[in-house]
């Protein structure tokens, strides 16, 4: 069934915006959320994903859907790593894709529980404790905390998730996110040819506002943006490019952590 959003679906505010009509993208006047109108419908979005999580894609660790390399990965847990200890934590790898992060968290000590629906039965080949859902983890126990990599854009509710994950964390415990910013240099010039939001399996594209209104909705009590430079794979003009975007948070990408 195809799914018509004519109020932002985090703030309710109406009218929206339609930004890109080539792109079906909304965005909302009054938290800037960035929304598929009509979001895709299931079928739509299986047929993207079987084609990106192919066994083959997953077990070759083609980067054509996880753009999170495994050097990306590290750089991500050594920044968290300063706010928050890994070593002996007990932290789950939501959304782990092909597992860059999982092996990141791992390096760094930590005692990681992947989950992914798409690729748990692979990374259970490279041995990685992982499960297909939240649900699926085992027993009651709470964690550390939990990472999501670029996974929010693509849940048809991610505050609900943001709010199912808190549901696992200990008090105090962490979320480290790194989701599109539609907020950018690059959205702001050129919407259309934003390749975050050319990606139809990108359902929601968030701005820093409406990023802390999801947490604030699922329940975290306080969270950072994380500003420090990432450097990705591209050239070292490049690099030194967004680093100066990162640090004035004009960079394509939101980091955040956000405490229970
Ligand atoms: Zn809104």
């Amino acid at each position: 069934m195809t799914r018509l959003v004519d109020r932002c679906p985090l703030c309710d505010a109406s009218p929206s915006r339609n930004a890109s009509a080539a792109l079906n993208l909304s965005v909302c006047p009054q938290c800037g959320l960035g929304f598929r109108t009509p979001q895709p419908t299931d079928q739509e979005l299986e047929l993207i994903y079987r084609e990106a999580y192919s066994d083959e894609e997953v077990a070759a660790g083609s980067e054509t859907m996880a753009g999170t390399t495994d050097s990306i990965a590290t750089q991500y847990a050594g920044q968290l790593s300063r706010l928050e200890p890994l070593s002996g934590r007990r932290v789950v790898d939501y959304g782990a894709g092909l597992g860059s992060m999982s092996r990141a968290l791992s390096q760094a000590g930590a005692a990681v529980i992947a989950v992914d629906p798409f690729s748990a039965r692979e990374l259970r080949k490279q041995g990685i404790d992982a499960h297909d859902t939240l649900r699926a983890l085992p027993g009651e126990e709470l964690y550390d905390g939990c990472t999501a990599i670029e996974v929010f854009e693509h849940l048809r509710a991610p505050w609900e998730t943001m709010a199912e994950i808190r549901s696992v964390l200990r008090p105090g415990g962490f979320l480290l996110i790194t989701t599109p910013n539609i907020q950018g240099l690059k959205p702001r010039l050129a919407l259309d040819s934003w390749s975050e939001a050319v990606d139809q399996a990108h359902l929601f594209l968030f701005s820093p506002k409406s990023l802390e209104l999801a947490l604030d909705e699922a329940g975290y009590s306080r969270w950072k943006r994380l500003r420090g430079p990432v450097k990705f794979s591209s050239g070292g003009a490049a690099n030194a490019a967004r680093a100066v975007l990162q640090i004035t948070g004009l960079d394509g990408q939101l980091r955040y952590i956000a405490w229970s």
